[in-house]
C-alpha cells in the first residue's frame, strides 16, 4: 500500500507505519542522548501510552530509566483496506525497540474507562511485574462510558459563564477567522468533568491499590494544561479547565487516601503542543502556531519528549521539586512567563489572514501535525509500497 496523508478537518484519518516508527525512534534517540535518570522507577504503568505525552512518558521511563512498561491505549488495528491508527504503529515501533534493548513491554488495547481493562491490567501486573512504582495518567478522550451505569458522557469545548468571540485559524481552509462560542450549560460542564476530570484516575488508583499492586512510595501523575490569558476563555476557565480543576481535587484525595503507601499524587502542568487532542480544540492551532514561533526564537521550544524528560528529572524524581500553590508540578514556565506571553499577545493582536504565515510558525505547527501520523519525515519514502499490517 502506498500511503499519503488523508486530512479531514483537524484530523488525519490514516497513518504511515514507517513514519510512525521513525517518529518514535527520534524520541528514543533524544532520551538516549540525555543523562540516565537517577532513582528511575523500574515498573511503570502508562494509561494513554500510544501518542503525545503518554508515549513520551513511556519512552522516557523505558529508555531513560530502563523501566519495564505496561501501556494502556485505545487504538485501531490495520485492516486490508485501512491503515492502523498512529498510536497503533507507535506502539508496535515502541515494542520492537524495547525488545531489541531487552526491555519488557506489554500493551493492553481497549477502553481504559472500563472495569474490564482495569482488571486485565491488574492481572498483567500481577503476572509480569508484581507491583508498579509509577502510574502515568495521560488519557485524552472526547467520551467516557461510566463503568457502573453504562451511561456515555461526552465532553464539550465551550466557555463557562458567557459567550466568547475570538480569533481562530481554520487549518482546513487556511483561514484566520472569528469564532463565537456559546457558554456551556451546567450539564455540559458536568459531562466534561465526568470525561476529563479526576474520577477515572481515582478509580484506577483505587483498583490498583485494592489489588495490592501499588508499590510503597509509588508515584502517580495526571497531566493538565493551565496556560494564560489568551487561552483561558477556551481552556483554563472553560469546560475543559473545570475538568482539569477536578484533577487537583483528585490528586489531594489520592494523597490523603493512600498515605498508608506514602503515595505521591501530582497534577503536572505541561506546555501547549500539537497532539491529536490539542488540534481538536478551537483557538489552539492559532495559539500554538504563534507560541512555537516565539519560543523557537527564544530558544526555549520543547516537544513532548523534552517536556517529559524534564518532568522526570526536575519534577517527579527531583529531590526537592518545585510545586505551585496548588501542589502541582509545573513544566510550562517557559511558555507561561510574562515576557513570552507578552510577545505572543502582541502577535495575536496583529494577526490577520494576510500576515498569518509571516507572523506565525504555521509551517512548524503543520510539520508537527503531520509527524503525529508518521508523515512529512525526510527519512521516509512516501511513494514506496509499505505493508500496513504491522502487529506487536
Ligand atoms: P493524545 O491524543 O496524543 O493521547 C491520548 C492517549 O489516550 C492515546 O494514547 C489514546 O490511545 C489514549 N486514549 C484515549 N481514549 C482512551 C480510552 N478510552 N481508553 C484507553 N486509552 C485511551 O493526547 P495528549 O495531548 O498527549 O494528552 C494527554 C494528556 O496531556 C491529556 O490529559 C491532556 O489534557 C494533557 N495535556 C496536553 C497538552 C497538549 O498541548 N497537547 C498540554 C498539556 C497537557
Amino acid at each position: 500500500m502506498v500511503i499519503h496523508p488523508k486530512i479531514r478537518g483537524f484530523i488525519c484519518t490514516n497513518a504511515h507505519p514507517v513514519g510512525c516508527a521513525v517518529h518514535v525512534q527520534q524520541q528514543i534517540d533524544y532520551i538516549r542522548k540525555q543523562p540516565a535518570l537517577d532513582d528511575a522507577p523500574k515498573r511503570v504503568l502508562v494509561i494513554g501510552s500510544s501518542t503525545g505525552y503518554g508515549l513520551a512518558s513511556r519512552i522516557t521511563a523505558a529508555f531513560g530509566g530502563g523501566a519495564k512498561t505496561l501501556g494502556v491505549c485505545f487504538e485501531k488495528e490495520p485492516t486490508e483496506k485501512r491503515t492502523g491508527t498512529a498510536g497503533w504503529y507507535n506502539t508496535a515501533a515502541f515494542h520492537e525497540a524495547a525488545e531489541k534493548e531487552g526491555l519488557y513491554a506489554h500493551t493492553i488495547n481497549g477502553d481504559a474507562f472500563s472495569d474490564e481493562i482495569k482488571e486485565a491490567t491488574i492481572e498483567r501486573i500481577k503476572e509480569d511485574l508484581g507491583k508498579v512504582d509509577l502510574v502515568i495518567y495521560s488519557l485524552a478522550s472526547p467520551k467516557r462510558k461510566d463503568p457502573v451505569t453504562g451511561e456515555v458522557y461526552s465532553s464539550t469545548l465551550k466557555p463557562v459563564g458567557q459567550a466568547y468571540t475570538t480569533k481562530t485559524y481554520d487549518t482546513d481552509r487556511d483561514e484566520v477567522k472569528e469564532i463565537s462560542l456559546e457558554p456551556a450549560t451546567d450539564d455540559e460542564i458536568q459531562n466534561t468533568v465526568k470525561v476529563m476530570g479526576g474520577e477515572d484516575w481515582e478509580l484506577w488508583i483505587a483498583a490498583l491499590h485494592d489489588a495490592g499492586v501499588l508499590a510503597e512510595n509509588c508515584k502517580t501523575t495526571a497531566y493538565t494544561y493551565i496556560g494564560k490569558q489568551l487561552t483561558w476563555p477556551i481552556y483554563g476557565h472553560a469546560t475543559i479547565g473545570r475538568a482539569k480543576e477536578d484533577l487537583d481535587r483528585a490528586a489531594a484525595a489520592l494523597r490523603a487516601r493512600y498515605s498508608d503507601l506514602n503515595l505521591e499524587a501530582y497534577v503536572s502542568s505541561l506546555k501547549a503542543l500539537v497532539t491529536q487532542a490539542s488540534s481538536a480544540i478551537p483557538v489552539m492551532p492559532l495559539y500554538i502556531s504563534l507560541i512555537y514561533g516565539v519560543m523557537k526564537e527564544e530558544g526555549t521550544h520543547e516537544g513532548c519528549i523534552e517536556q517529559i524528560y524534564r518532568l522526570f528529572t526536575e519534577g517527579l524524581y527531583a529531590e526537592d521539586p518545585e510545586l505551585d500553590e496548588a501542589g502541582r508540578l509545573r513544566m510550562d514556565a517557559k511558555e507561561t512567563n510574562e515576557a513570552t506571553q507578552a510577545k505572543v499577545t502582541a502577535l495575536w493582536n496583529q494577526i490577520t489572514q494576510d500576515n498569518f504565515h509571516e507572523l506565525a510558525d504555521y509551517e512548524g505547527y503543520h510539520a508537527d501535525f503531520l509527524k503525529l501520523f508518521g508523515f512529512g519525515l525526510d527519512e521516509v519514502d512516501y511513494d514506496a509500497d509499505v505493508d500496513p499490517d504491522v502487529r506487536w
